[in-house]
């Protein structure tokens, strides 16, 4: 250190470092540009950072300094836009004010006044769209962060109800597309999700979360990672169309695809959607991290199908409510549906870039028709859906089996740590833990794939990235198995879990297996079964995140333990949760149902409380498939038994008798905000009746204070 230029002579990278370390300096980027021009100074409020966005002409190069709590950046070859007052009073959380001034010819410092316990990034944004070369300062709060994190874990760990997690696309400096009125997306997808949030938040058993509540920008890495915190049992990205075409009009739904997309259309989505960790700045929003082969592949059977499954959903439900444009799912590369366990879509709820529509998006009538239909999807939905999972992962781990022939592999489920009973508080759970030593050449998934566990949960049980390298020699944790339980009121008390799984059991003793068939959703293959997913993965001790492949066996029913249900404290309670939320029962046989107009395979599967996939399994068709008025569809029969209070067991052809027989009405005078859908379910009267007791057909417009007639006796359901 005594001779620096030394250092110089030697390596220009290591006197860089040491400038940096002396004087807290840094230069960006290192060649020298002509005369520039900062344009304006912009900011963004959120949550748990404020960011500043310095706009210039060109590529810009700065030092930074910071002395106590000034930031200074230092520009050459710069001047300052007249319009940009010298002091600018901000007093927004994080940051009091910012001033500049000229020091030196040609050279100018803006200063940044900030609080303490804060901190701050730098970072340079090239042009992109009509973005201006950008430097953006954030200053980011740790303990909100830290605090965020708790609550998210929080809400997770409680397990009671499905978390939906739901995107407002883009926001802060990425306004998404814009309408020909001046109408933003970001502002418009930001009031559907907000809707959307309060809708299901309304109903029992969901809570649903944000991934940005302002307008502010938040990188696709992180929108995922609330996703994962929260433990959600969905996500669904809000956005809203654009083309040059203004005729174009409708909505779509898109999800993941790991081989490229379904159609050009699709590419050019989800090119333009990709671009918004460019155009609204993540710090990394321009490296093309090459589509990991692991995290898609990780996309597995299960949660693939899950979204096409649901994402079909929401296409039948948003056929109500106006035009849809593809009446099949897409699929794109789309980064913000990078969730291997989540299922996941993203809803182009109309296009911005038609006059009308931007002029529905931004009706507050419509932003909540279009989020109560998002939302009436997802309770449709609800029976393949998860509920939130635990926190400590279940996993289940197989040892090396034994050579000798008659010898069995043991199987220890590690359960996860037991759902607090309403409220008792859970105590300190002690935990009896394995590891695997990793090999030379090992990679995280060939060992999640050894001991039957996802990636995402060996990970998480390491703390760990997915794609973090992985050194020859290192621990890994691979099972946790809860052995006892804190409660209040007994204080310690030893509950043994693990007879939730033996996979390894032989056939022979009644226990029914089933080969996963590709399409196939554990929701499907319950139904199936006459047992609810839930008890699957009870009995095969597997998390609902952990992937289905096709090929592989699943146990469906364990005849040891009657209802395929094993005994024991946590399971019981697990169970009985299950049963309360789980209230189907299918069965195998099937009975027809003629189509009538206005049917789209939603209605008819909502009717007979079945799922879309299923309806197409028994029928051989693919969703999207035409549905002709007069045809014969099968259904399955009995199609559910239902078992909470208020919903008595309806055999589906009982209910079509009941259909006939259901004469006289009331009358009900529409609300702002109601749709024939929630009209039909507040007054448990199926969506047909409903429309044919008014002569009307689904698509038709409700107006409030418009009289509709309802059956007098609604013994539906
Ligand atoms: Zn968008």
């Amino acid at each position: 250190m005594t001779d620096p230029h030394r250092f110089v002579r030697t390596s220009g990278r290591l006197m860089a470092a040491i400038w940096l370390m002396m004087s807290l300096c840094c230069l960006l980027p290192p060649d020298v540009l002509a005369a520039n021009a900062i344009l304006n100074i912009r900011h963004w409020v959120a949550p748990d950072h404020t960011r500043i966005v310095i706009d210039t002409c060109e590529r810009t190069r700065y030092q930074m300094v910071k002395k106590g709590q000034v930031l200074s950046l230092y520009f050459r070859n710069c001047e300052v836009q007249e319009s940009i007052p010298n002091s600018i009073l901000l007093n927004k959380k994080g940051i009091e004010k910012i001033q500049h001034e000229s020091v030196g010819k040609y050279r100018h410092k803006v200063d940044f006044f900030l609080d303490k316990k804060v901190k701050t990034r730098v970072f340079n944004l090239k042009r992109v769209k009509d973005k201006p070369y950008r430097i953006v300062i954030d200053i980011e709060f740790p303990d909100v962060e830290k605090k965020e994190l708790e609550e998210r874990a929080e809400a997770r760990q409680q397990q009671r109800d499905r978390i939906i997690v739901i995107d407002p696309g883009h926001g802060g400096d990425d306004p998404g597309a814009i309408g020909q009125g001046g109408t933003y997306e970001k502002d418009v997808v930001l009031e559907i999700s907000r809707k959307l949030r309060t809708h299901l938040n309304q109903q029992p058993g969901y809570r649903a979360f944000l991934t940005r509540d302002g307008d502010y920008y938040v990188p696709f890495k992180k929108r995922l990672k609330i996703a994962r915190e929260y433990g959600a049992a969905m996500f669904i990205s809000i956005h809203a169309d654009a083309a040059a075409n203004r005729d174009a009009r409708g909505s779509s739904v898109y999800c993941l695809s790991v081989d490229g997309a379904s159609s050009a259309a699709a590419r050019i989505l989800a090119n333009k959607e990709n671009l918004a960790d460019m155009v609204g700045g993540s710090p990394n929003g321009d490296s093309h991290e090459a589509s990991d082969p692991i995290i898609l592949n990780m996309c597995q059977t299960n949660t693939r199908n899950m979204s096409k499954n649901f994402g079909t959903l929401v296409l039948n439900h948003l056929e109500r409510v106006g035009h849809v444009k593809f009446k099949a799912v897409q699929e794109a590369q789309l980064r913000v549906l990078k969730l291997p366990e989540i299922p996941s879509v993203l809803v182009e709820t109309a296009y911005i870039s038609n006059m009308e529509e931007e002029e529905w998006l931004k009706d507050p009538v419509f932003q909540s028709r279009i989020a109560e239909t998002v939302g009436n999807a997802i309770l449709e939905f609800e029976p393949s859906l998860p509920l939130t999972p635990p926190a400590s992962p279940a996993v289940l781990v197989r040892h090396e089996q034994g050579a000798g022939a008659g010898k069995k592999g043991v199987a220890v489920a590690a359960s996860s740590a037991p759902r607090p009973s309403s409220g008792k508080a859970k105590g300190p759970s002690s935990s009896s833990v394995q590891f695997h030593r990793v090999k030379r050449g090992e990679t995280l998934l060939k060992i999640a794939l050894r001991y039957e566990m996802s990636l995402s949960e060996l990970a998480r049980l390491n703390s760990m990235g997915i794609s973090d390298p992985l050194l020859a020699g290192k621990r890994l944790k691979i099972a946790q198995s809860v052995t006892s339980e804190t409660s209040e009121e007994t204080g310690k008390r030893e509950i043994k879990k693990s007879s939730l799984s033996q996979i390894s059991e032989p056939e022979g003793q009644g226990s029914v297996f089933h080969k996963i068939k590709r399409g196939e959703t554990l929701a499907t293959i319950a139904r199936r079964y006459r047992t609810t997913p839930d008890n699957l993965l009870k009995l095969n001790g597997r998390t609902w995140k952990d992937p289905l492949y096709a090929g592989n066996r699943i146990k469906v029913k364990d005849d040891g333990h009657g209802d395929g249900v094993p005994d024991g404290g946590s399971a019981d309670r697990a169970v009985k949760i299950a049963k309360n939320r789980d209230s189907l029962r299918g069965a195998s046989s099937t009975s027809s149902y003629e189509v009538r107009r206005g049917d789209s395979l939603g209605s008819i599967a909502r009717e007979h409380r079945t799922t879309v996939g299923e309806l197409c399994r028994l029928n051989s068709m693919k969703i999207g498939d035409a549905l002709l008025a007069g045809t014969t569809i099968k259904i399955p029969e009995t199609a559910v038994v239902a078992e909470s209070q208020e919903e008595r067991t309806v055999p589906a052809a009982e209910a079509t008798s009941t259909r006939r027989k259901a004469t006289g009405h009331i009358t009900y005078r529409v609300k702002r905000g109601d749709t024939l859908d929630t009209i039909a379910r507040k007054h448990k009267t199926p969506l047909n009746v409903l429309l044919s007791l008014n002569k009307m057909k689904l698509n038709d417009p409700l107006y409030a204070n418009q009289s509709l007639k309802l059956p007098r006796e609604s013994s539906f359901f």
